[in-house]
């Protein structure tokens, strides 16, 4: 790729208009519970600043399907924001229209505005050409930095490149497109994926593309009971996609193909019932009774896969090993969460599950690298041209 990353560009004075990804959880009084999202866009924003030009920040919140939801409006990210960086950020309601052109055309360097939730209007999941221009008359220069939003090609982060001669990647973007291509073209060996989560079904593509790079593959979380199955194994009353059972025996036929280890649970934590107040017990994975729900690994495959990743030099990881949300039901995906941090490889973690198990287990800093993209993270890994990313390869 020849994408341009914004300190390539002479930017003083400009009006800078940054695709930001805003996209935050709110409580129900509207206040921002993880701010992780803002904070990932400050280098971007930082370098502005100190390089004298006008910062027009614009984003997308929730799904509200081109109608105007006050309970999805940006205002509270615009104060958190000026919180974070300690000077006003203003916040402009309506984006579009002569008024606003008036005003960001008049901002001085070190202004900064947010825009209103761009979804509002509904030609930006459209990628309607008619927004991208008009949001494009209020900048001289376009940076994208919203990479949780780049597998998605809409109006403020692909039209609008049409229409603005210069657009390049902020530092966000850059991070998230080395590090993980990183990870899939040169990663050092052992490398191996940590999958996990509810279904085979959302991460097929992934599987299918991986089980070509790595050395190793790791499955955990509910997905691993498919693979079992389609091994002979009973897996009680466990969730499994008996239409992915021929799935499951190609990938573990591919991976005998290219000389990939796959490691499956070798025991699991059970229940009755899908409930943290089910009584539970560990059982080997070759005696799972038949009224037996699996919800977590147990202690054997949890020292099994950490000796694992302990001799690796690259992992990426995606998905929790077990129903974590349920206390009774988290100590697999803590434990590995745990391992990952202490392991000396280049670690590499995606996916909200994933990095919400990081964060719980504290040891966020101790992990590489953190995407900030869920399903963005997953398509790139899937090998696919994200075309948010694409549309700067110019
Ligand atoms: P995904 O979005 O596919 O990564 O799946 C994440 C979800 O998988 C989480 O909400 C977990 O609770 C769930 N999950 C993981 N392991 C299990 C399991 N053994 N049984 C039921 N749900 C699980």
């Amino acid at each position: 790729m020849t994408i341009k990353y914004i300190d390539q560009l002479d930017i003083k004075d400009k009006r800078v208009m940054i695709r930001v990804d805003y996209n935050v959880p709110y409580d129900k009084e509207m206040t921002i519970t993880d701010d992780t999202r803002i904070k990932a866009t400050i280098p971007t924003i930082e370098y502005c600043l100190k390089n004298q030009c006008k910062i027009i920040l614009i984003s997308h919140m929730g799904r509200p399907k081109g109608q105007i939801k006050p309970s999805l409006s940006l205002k509270p990210v615009s104060e958190a924001l000026s919180k974070l960086i300690n000077i006003p950020v203003k916040f402009v309601d309506t984006p579009l229209g002569e008024e606003t052109v008036k005003l960001t055309h008049e901002l001085k360097n070190g202004d900064i505005v947010l825009f209103e939730n761009i979804r509002f209007y509904p030609g930006e999941e459209k990628n309607d050409r008619s927004l991208g221009e008009l949001l494009s008359r209020h900048a001289d220069i376009y940076i994208n930095d919203a990479f949780a939003a780049a597998h998605r090609g809409h109006a403020s982060n692909f039209a609008i490149t049409e229409f603005i001669k210069t657009s390049a990647a902020g530092f966000l973007l850059k991070d998230e497109i080395e590090y993980s291509q990183k990870a899939i073209d040169s990663a050092e060996s052992p490398f191996g994926a940590i999958i996990g989560g509810a279904k085979i079904s959302s991460k097929i593509d992934l599987l299918l593309n991986i089980i070509t790079k790595v050395d190793f593959l790791i499955i955990g979380g509910a997905m691993a009971f498919t693979f079992l199955k389609s091994k002979g194994y009973s897996i009680g009353n466990s969730l499994c996609e008996d239409e992915l059972i021929d799935t499951a025996k190609e990938i573990i036929r591919k991976a005998k193909e290219n000389g990939v280890d796959i490691l499956l649970p070798v025991d699991i934590v059970g229940a009755e019932e899908f409930d943290n107040d089910s009584p539970h017990a560990v059982y080997s994975i070759d005696n799972i009774p038949d009224n037996i729900i699996g919800l977590d690994i147990g202690n054997k495959s949890i020292e099994l896969f950490s000796a694992k990743i302990k001799e690796s030099k690259t992992i990426i990881w995606n998905g929790p090993m077990g129903a974590f949300e349920m206390p009774n039901f988290a100590s697999g995906t803590n434990s590995i969460a745990k391992v990952l941090a202490e392991s000396s490889c280049l670690s590499i973690v995606g996916g909200g599950d994933s990095v919400t198990a990081i964060n719980k287990a504290g040891v966020a800093d101790k992990i590489s690298y953190i995407s900030t993209g869920g399903g963005a993270f997953l398509e790139f890994l899937e090998g696919k041209i994200l075309p948010g990313i694409a549309v700067l390869d110019k």
